[in-house]
């Protein structure tokens, strides 16, 4: 499969993957010398409407437990929906601090830390102009070679949306609702600095970077948040 730039994409690997969330195919795919990977489940060939996430890596959240990203959370609801389905797709991007690598989202870390200020601000500090570098392209490879139909994609983000429309993929958002009882079990490990941080983070995501806020619980502590500042 040809992309844009020319180069194709090709699934260079395949095995199955036993997770708490049930069984899955794994398939890594390569273009040029971007690696990403694809957890299948069910059979999805020539199937309209397949539940898919595209998740790009969090190094600190998803591995580390970091408190202040929902990134694990994604993952675990992701899987989980999926493996309720029976059937769908998490494509896995390697694109760390949005796009920017891992050392540079550490340097974003310390000038946030340093100065105070919110992820969109440090990224400009770092000198990026934009907030957010993904791209979203090997994504729509991937779901093409796996002869999908169409998608219904568990994103906030619109940004996803419209990179699979743009390649010919009809796409529908279902919202990444992550439930408040998690929320509560995981806070209930975490200090209320944290998640007031968490929170805060949500905010940003919403008001600087145009993600969609769904879950009833997180509108309502930006709520109370947006109150508690006097905005409302
Ligand atoms: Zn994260």
């Amino acid at each position: 499969m040809e992309s844009e730039t020319g180069t194709s994409l090709i699934c260079e690997a395949e095995a199955e993957l036993r997770t708490m969330f049930g069984h899955f195919i794994i398939r890594g795919y390569l273009r040029g010398d971007e690696e990403s990977v694809a957890l299948v489940r069910g059979n999805v060939n020539e199937k309209e409407n397949v539940l898919v996430r595209i998740q790009s890596s969090c190094l600190f959240g998803e591995t580390f437990h970091a408190t202040d990203c929902d990134c694990k959370w994604q993952v675990m609801t992701s899987l989980y929906r999926i493996q309720n389905e029976d059937c769908g797709v998490f494509i896995y991007l390697f694109q760390e601090g949005r796009g920017i690598g891992i050392f540079e989202k550490i340097k974003a870390f310390y000038i946030q830390q340093t100065y105070e200020c919110d992820t969109v601000e440090a990224f400009k500090r770092l000198g990026l102009e934009k907030s957010d570098l993904r791209t979203y392209d090997i994504a729509a490879g991937i779901i093409r070679h796996e002869r999908i139909l169409s998608v219904r994609l568990l994103t906030n983000n619109d940004a996803k949306i419209k990179t699979l429309t743009d390649n010919g993929i009809p796409a529908i958002r279902m919202p990444l609702e992550l439930e408040e009882a998690d929320f509560k079990r995981l806070a209930a490990t975490m200090d209320e600095s944290d998640i007031r941080e968490l929170i805060q983070y949500l905010r940003v995501k919403r008001d600087k970077m145009g993600h969609q806020m769904v879950h009833d619980f997180a509108r309502r502590f930006l709520k109370e948040l947006d109150a508690s500042e006097g905005k409302q």
